[in-house]
């Protein structure tokens, strides 16, 4: 019992030590120095060669990479890879402790995979996002939002806690995640916004980059517009957003606006992924005069590599939400203006690109949009 007492008392210790050290950091790096440390090298040749073949195709480039990518911050893996990884420890305690009942399994468990430097990781990099999306909606033009909707979409993000075990119930209701790659973001029956990350993502994803793409498309579902709807709330912003969304095909049109944020929708992922690849930006650009063009290729690569469909055909991407890996990839990823820009791409040929202040145009089929503006 004593000895218990001392781990954790020791685990605490390491893990003040930890957040102290991240709220420490040099303040010469932007938003509050939560970004890792990498050691840049020198350029090596074929990146000139790397990056147009990303510029010309980011699903090709991205996706037919097999096994594990890697930028200086470190790699990502195929998913299945983690959740063997975590099926094993846990096979492991189990064959070493007969006599253990399944929460005792389940907290020795959840101690060797959220080891106080993993959720280290996790913790900073959402403070990361945290602040960049405040920035970002800070930045926003008076005509994009006004000092209310701002506070509104603010409190939101703020209100969203990230839960990471231990202890193990924390995750009560749902132990499985334990060993699972999934992130994600839920609002609970009484109203409280929180983010869990699964067991098996902390081996899958080991990339900066990789982590802050994933919190940054959780967080994008706290106010995202199908949130923002069941909350009561309603912004031209959004609305003109998601004009633009039917307007470019992004999200199918529905006759009955009202379907949009129904079962089989798309907006609140197209949102959550339109909204990630900003925050995806933001990183790329604190690091785009350090690192190289090879290395600058390597980040963008992680940061969305596992949206690809997995080898594993039992990890089948799920369509019923999420739209095609080959749309979330080349369309809202690659097509980003300022990704290109960050990586030296040029603009993509002929594409508009969607944003809040995007103008229906005046015509007859602009009718469905102006009427949303009244639903939302
Ligand atoms: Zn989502």
């Amino acid at each position: 019992m004593l000895l218990v007492a001392l781990f954790v008392l020791l685990d605490r210790f390491q893990q003040y030590l930890r957040s102290s050290e991240i709220l420490r950091a040099p303040a010469h790096v932007s938003s509050g120095g939560l970004r890792p440390s990498v050691q840049p090298k020198p350029s090596g040749a074929g990146a000139a060669h790397e990056r147009s073949a990303l510029c010309n195709s980011f699903y090709g480039t991205i996706c037919k990479k097999s096994g594990e990518s890697r930028d200086p911050t470190g790699i990502v893996r195929p998913d299945i890879e983690g959740e063997i990884e975590a099926l094993r420890i846990y096979e492991e305690i189990i064959r070493q402790h007969r006599d253990w009942t399944s929460d005792q399994v389940d907290e020795e468990l959840v101690k060797v995979i959220y080891t106080p430097e993993r959720r280290g990781r996790i913790e900073s990099a959402f403070r990361w996002v945290r602040q960049t999306l405040e920035r970002l909606i800070d930045r926003e033009r008076r005509s994009v939002f006004t000092t209310r909707e701002k506070t509104l979409l603010k409190q939101r993000i703020r209100g969203t806690r990230l839960e990471l075990p231990p202890p193990a119930a924390l995750y009560a209701d749902e132990p499985d995640i334990f060993t699972k790659n999934e992130v994600f973001y839920e609002r609970t029956m009484d109203g409280q916004r929180r983010m869990r990350v699964g067991g098996a993502y902390l081996f899958t994803s080991k990339s900066w980059f990789n982590v802050i793409f994933t919190l940054a498309h959780e967080f994008g579902h706290a106010i995202d517009p199908c949130e923002l709807r069941s909350a009561g709330l309603s912004f031209p912003a959004y609305d003109r957003l998601t004009a633009c969304f039917l307007q470019f095909g992004w999200v199918p049109f529905h006759k009955d606006r009202s379907t949009e944020c129904g079962e089989n929708d798309q907006l609140s992922e197209i949102f959550a992924d339109w909204l990630a690849v900003r925050v995806t930006a933001e990183a790329l650009k604190t690091f785009a005069t350090e690192f190289h063009a090879t290395q600058l290729v390597g980040a963008a690569v992680n940061a969305v590599r596992d949206l690809c469909e997995q080898d594993d055909p039992q990890l089948e991407v799920d369509l019923t939400n999420h739209p095609a890996p080959q749309f979330r990839i080349e369309s809202i990823f690659g097509r980003n203006p300022k990704v290109r820009e960050i990586l030296g791409c040029g603009p993509a040929p002929g594409s508009e690109y969607c944003g809040f202040e995007f103008q229906p145009p005046v015509l007859d089929q602009a009718e469905p949009f102006a009427q949303s503006q009244t639903r939302f």
